[in-house]
Order: C-alpha cells, then structure tokens, then sequence
C-alpha cells in the first residue's frame, strides 16, 4: 500500500527526522490558510498524487507552458493562484502513465533554500535478504537515469536486520554521500532514524529524493515516497486509515472489500481461479496458447456464491475482456457452490463475452449438471490444456 508524500512526513517526523513544515489541503482555501501558518515568504504548493515526477509533470488541462505539480510560490496570492490551477485537473509525469491522476489533494510546505540535493531509499532485498540503502549524491532528479548512465554514483549499502543498524552503517551512508563535519554527523543520525521507522512501520520501501542539504546547514527530507507490506498493515492501524482508495485501481479495491486477490493486467482473457499457483499455471497456458490474460485473479479456497459472483462482475467490468475463462479445483471449495456463482452471475450481468469453464474436484458431477442445465452458453472444458485452447478458439470466433 502507498500513502502520499504529507502522510509519509508526518510518519517520519515522529522519528525525528527534519522535515518542512507544511499543512495538506482540499480546498484552496485550506491550501490558503495553510501557508499563513507557515513563516514565508516562499511556499511550495505540492500536488499530492501516489506517483513521483510530478516537479517536472505537466497538467493536463492547462498549457504546455503551464508550471507543473510541484511549485514554488512567493505570496499567499501565488499559493491561491496554484492552489486554484492544480486541484482538480490532471497531472501526468513520468509514473502515471498517460491517463494521469486527477489532483485532488495538496500540500503547501515552507519554501526551503537548498544548497545540494541527494537521493537516499531503502528497500528489501531480497536477494540478500537485507535491508538495502541505497545512497547518491544526485539527488532531486531521475534515479534510474543516474542507475544507468553513471553507476559509479550509486552505493549501496546493506543491513542485516538480524544484526540490526550498527554505527558503521551511518558512517558508510555519511561516506557515500561525501559529508564531513555537522552535516556527516547528521546523516549517521539520520540513516539509523530512517532504518528505524523503516522496521517499525513494516516497509516495503522508503525513498527519499530528493533528501537536502539546507542553505543553513541542515538536512531535510524535501520529498519522500513510502509503501508498505499489506500482510503487515494489521498491525498498523494508523498506517491504514492513511489508505486513499481514490489513488488505487477502482477493481483492485472492490476485489479487496470481497477479500479476492485480484490484479489487472493488459490481456483480453478474463481468469477465474482458486489457488495462487492454479491462477499462474493458468495464464501461462493461456499465454502458451497465443493470448493474454486479463487478470490474475485468485478467489481463495472458501469462496462462497457471493464472493464468485462478485469476482465474476469485477472481470466483466474491464472493457478489455473478450472472455472469460473459469478454472476452479474443487477440495476445500464445492463445484456445485462454484456453478451456482456462475451462473448466478452470467444471469446477474447479461454475459455477453464467450466463458469457458474447467471445473474437477468435490462435486464436479453437481457443477457441471448446474452448468449445463443453466440454459447459459457456456463452453465446459476437461483439463487445463483443453480450456485454455477452448477460450481462445472462442474469443477469435467471436472477434
Ligand atoms: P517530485 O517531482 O514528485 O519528485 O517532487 P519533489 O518534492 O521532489 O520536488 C521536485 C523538485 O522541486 C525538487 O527536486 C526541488 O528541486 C524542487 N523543490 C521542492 N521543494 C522545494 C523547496 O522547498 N525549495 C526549493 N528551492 N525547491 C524545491
Ligand atoms: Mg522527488
């Protein structure tokens, strides 16, 4: 799960980690009424979207020369003036994709002057099975650029977190960042605070870019990114409650109120099956056989005619989808419950694509009787090779 850049600082700054003062806004009043709080006379007015680029993100709605999502203001008439520009239109940048994300929440920060940025993140690695920090002295800009053109500027440092952060950590993050003085001392400090909440809070990766060196001789996170383990999110209510559904796929949140795994991929095969493993083989066999899934989409082992019904209207919604191939081993789940889903569904919502169903298992012999006696046209498959060159003979007779 991702939060946004404001929920990420407040996080950060239980752990004592320097970061700008600022407030989130909805409204361009609130944006408004966030600055006065805040010294001046330079404000940043910062899109909130859960994609990164947007400084260099253009709006949709607004001219090529438009000023982008991140923007530096001089007066509270400047910060109304963004405020009013950028809330409600759209930002495309580099992350979002074309479609872009529609701006619905601001931050406004006290303007920092910034001597140099740097880049710092930390992640699991699962090769090492570490905690992974990576460190650059090219901060504030593309780090995947920086990863491919010059190398050599990358350092990564890993931590084993049986051992836990040990001061040479600190030392070798200060080193690669080529501190000296206060500000070396300041980042040892601030890589053990960043190691902790990274732990604490159960993330997946904490990213830090651009991190600043101030005018003044501080450092501050500037911009930071934050994701978290879902299996851990339980443990983590606060963390939680920072979810905005509006951020995410819209079906990828509806499978989840059914407690359905369920992610959208570029395919035209809609996939229903029961079991992590039976849903891979699946797409792969449907990849053998020349097409692409839709979806992975895993109904769990305790599905009831509720939840497969629901699954059902959740791959009929994606316009990609020119049919649909159901998949279910019945041990723990009944076929019987499965094709009562089914065909409660396909009733439900009009079926329209062809749907090629495979089901064995505990009362296969009821589920295929229900199918078939559904009066629905629904094409039944024998073992997976057959359903997966069912499907698609039907969807290119159907083209
Ligand atoms: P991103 O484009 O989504 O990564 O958003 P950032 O928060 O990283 O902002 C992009 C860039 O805007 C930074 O790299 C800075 O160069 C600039 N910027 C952001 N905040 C400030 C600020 O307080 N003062 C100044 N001078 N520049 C800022
Ligand atoms: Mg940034």
């Amino acid at each position: 799960m991702n939060i946004h850049e404001y929920q990420a600082k407040e996080l950060l700054a239980k752990y004592g980690i320097g970061i700008p003062a600022g407030y989130p806004a909805l409204t361009v009043e609130e944006a408004v009424e966030g600055a006065k709080k805040l010294p001046g006379p330079l404000y940043v007015v910062k899109a909130q979207i859960h994609a990164g680029g947007r400084g260099k993100g253009k709006f949709k709605e607004l001219g090529a020369d438009a000023k982008g999502g991140v923007r530096l203001a001089k007066s509270l008439d400047d910060v109304k003036a963004d405020a009013t520009e950028m809330l409600g239109n759209t930002l495309v940048t580099v992350q979002t994709g074309d479609a872009g994300k529609q701006v619905n929440r601001l931050y406004v920060t006290d303007g920092v002057d910034i001597a140099k940025e740097y880049y710092l993140s930390l992640l699991v690695d699962r090769a090492s099975g570490r905690v992974a920090m990576v460190v650059s002295t090219e901060g504030g800009m593309d780090i995947e650029a920086v990863a491919h053109d010059t190398p050599e500027k990358i350092t990564t440092i890993t931590i084993d977190p049986a051992q836990g952060f040990m001061p040479h950590h600190g030392r070798a993050v200060a080193f690669a960042l080529k501190l000296s003085g206060d500000l070396n001392k300041q980042a040892q400090k601030l890589a053990k605070q960043l190691y902790t909440a990274f732990m604490e809070l159960d993330c997946a990766m904490l990213e830090i870019n651009p991190l600043v060196e101030t005018e003044d001789g501080n450092l501050l996170v500037l911009d930071t990114k934050m994701s978290f383990d879902s299996n851990a999110l339980y443990r983590h209510k606060d963390v939680e409650a920072m979810r905005d559904e509006t951020e995410e796929d819209p079906s990828e949140v509806e499978a989840s109120e059914y407690d359905l795994a369920y992610i959208k991929l570029d395919g035209n095969i809609g996939c229903m099956v029961n079991g992590a493993g039976l849903a891979m083989a699946t797409m792969d066999i449907i990849k053998l056989n020349g097409a692409f899934p839709a979806n992975f989409l895993d109904v769990g082992g305790g599905a009831t005619t509720e939840k497969v019904t629901a699954a059902f209207k959740i791959i009929l919604k994606d316009p990609a989808v020119e049919g649909i191939l159901v998949n279910i081993f019945g041990g723990i789940m009944k076929c019987d419950v499965i094709a009562n889903g089914i065909v409660q569904a396909a009733k439900d919502v009009n079926l329209s694509v062809p749907l090629v169903v495979r089901l064995e298992g505990t009362n296969v012999e009821q589920g295929k009787d229900i199918l078939n006696n559904s009066g629905l046209p629904i094409v039944s498959a024998d073992d997976l090779g057959d359903a997966a060159k069912k499907i698609v003979a039907e969807v290119k007779k159907a083209a």
